[in-house]
């Protein structure tokens, strides 16, 4: 059995809250609804069966928010990669409208959750920026801003001189500001998630790798390394780390890693200096950098990375160069970590739904926005589970369609993410 792998190094592991107890599972199971995967997709798709009185079993490999979910910038972005507009041309008047109000109501809802369940994570929601330094992303991001304004969304776009005063730096020359968006600790989140499914009656057990999946009559046998669990129905939430368990899936994805940095706490003066209003910050381009000041002074920035594990500051020193740029009063200031996780990129861009079989569902690939958009995923998931009818989700429920040329992953993916080229190929 393969030994738990530790947290990856990252400043998340150092300062989260205690982790509830998640011991492995060591007796065979009988339930309604097994979850693969204790990411938030997972956890939060337990405490919304929980919460209705659903029996739910999350069966998580390494331990809660182990994944992308504990590692991750910490934004709360609302919204979907795509403009507005094109969600509704792709997928009609009806269903792109719901996807429009769900994704962009996704940030209130996990905001209003972790109210709810008073999760100590150092959620703030004090607005996310998409910001551009050239000309023809300006004018992209202008044209999605207008197109939330229309719809009455709490948007507003900035020029120069506004982003000049919200950031600290002349590096932008437009963005897209919502209110609605946000921050938080991404460790303490996940584990207030599953301490909060744990006690509205979800079972949560971690060092319990999923190892087959297979029908057994009407129900789902899951084999784990200790016990086997018999479920009615199974949610597959295992996104960047998805394997072979079911059929083709893992060639849905492109698992590509990012990478964050952080630096120890700084003065209050350059803290006020960079990001004042303490929104967050995600620019717009071929190579996304993303960035905040967290509740102790830190600056968290993260972007693209070696298509591998790190450990260190120094494995993307780019982005502390680049942060120098944008602030010269950084130099010499002390970056006391680096790590990455790895994120499930689609080819279309969207968040996918799958039923390939009578009770089986997988919801994966957030491209990148998973924070709230996985969480309010959960309560849509749980309404699915439980019996509610296709057109009662936010969100299409598509056929398994593997990436052609997957086999050339990874090489391709680090080549296309090093010249940029992933854009155009993924549309990121
Ligand atoms: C560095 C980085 C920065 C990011 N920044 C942001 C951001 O600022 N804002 C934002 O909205 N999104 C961000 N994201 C994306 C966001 O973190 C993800 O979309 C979200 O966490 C996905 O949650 P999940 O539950 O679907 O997957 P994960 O959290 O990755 O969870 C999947 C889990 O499945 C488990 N698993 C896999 N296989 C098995 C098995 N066979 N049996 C049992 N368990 C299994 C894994 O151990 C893992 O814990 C970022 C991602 C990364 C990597």
């Amino acid at each position: 059995m393969p030994a738990r792998l530790p947290l990856p190094p990252s400043l998340y592991a150092d300062t989260a809250v205690a982790p509830v107890a998640t011991p492995p599972l060591d007796m065979d199971k009988n339930v309604s609804v097994a979850i693969i995967g204790g990411g938030y997709t997972g956890l939060s798709t337990a405490l919304h069966l929980a919460e209705q009185g659903v029996e739910a079993l999350v069966l998580e490999a390494q331990e809660p928010g182990w994944g992308a979910s504990g590692n991750n910038g910490g934004h709360t972005n609302p919204g979907l990669k795509h403009d507005p507009d094109q969600i509704e041309a792709d997928f009609g008047a009806d269903l792109g409208r719901r996807m429009i109000e769900f994704s962009y109501g996704t940030t209130n809802f996990t905001h209003d959750l972790i109210r709810r369940y008073q999760i100590p994570c150092e959620a703030r929601q004090n607005g996310t920026l998409r910001a551009a330094y050239n000309a023809t992303s300006a004018a992209a991001i202008e044209t999605t801003a207008q197109q939330c304004i229309r719809r009455g969304m709490p948007v507003t776009y900035l020029n120069r001189e506004q982003l000049r005063e919200m950031t600290g730096t002349d590096r932008y020359i437009g963005a897209m500001l919502d209110a609605r968006g946000g921050d938080l600790h991404p460790l303490s989140y996940a584990r207030g998630l599953a301490r909060a499914a744990i006690s509205a009656g979800a079972k949560v057990h971690g060092e319990t790798q999923a190892l087959s999946l297979r029908r057994d009559g009407s129900r789902w046998r899951i084999e784990t390394p200790r016990a086997v669990v018999h479920a009615d129905k199974v949610l597959l939430a295992t996104n960047g780390f998805t394997d072979d368990l079911w059929p083709a899936l893992r060639r849905t994805i492109v698992p590509v890693f990012s990478s964050i940095t952080a630096t120890a706490p700084l003065s209050d003066a350059v803290a006020r200096a960079i990001m004042p209003t303490r929104s967050v910050l995600y620019e717009s381009g071929h190579i996304t950098v993303y960035y905040r000041i967290d509740q102790h002074n830190r600056l968290l920035m993260g972007g693209r990375g070696p298509m591998r594990w790190i450990k260190s500051p120094y494995d993307v020193a780019y982005l502390m160069r680049y942060a120098e740029r944008l602030w010269p009063q950084l130099k010499g200031v002390a970056w006391t970590h680096g790590w990455n996780s790895r994120l499930a990129i689609t080819g279309d861009h969207y968040p996918h739904v799958h039923e390939p079989a009578e009770g089986i569902l997988i919801s994966l690939g957030c491209n990148g926005r998973g924070v709230a958009l996985a969480t309010a995923m959960g309560a849509q998931l749980a309404r699915r589970l439980i019996g509610g009818a296709k057109a009662e989700i936010d969100m299409p429920i598509t056929g398994i369609k593997p990436i052609p040329m997957h086999a050339f992953w990874p090489v391709g993916v680090t080549t296309a993410v090093i010249t940029g080229r992933i854009r155009d190929r993924l549309g990121m």
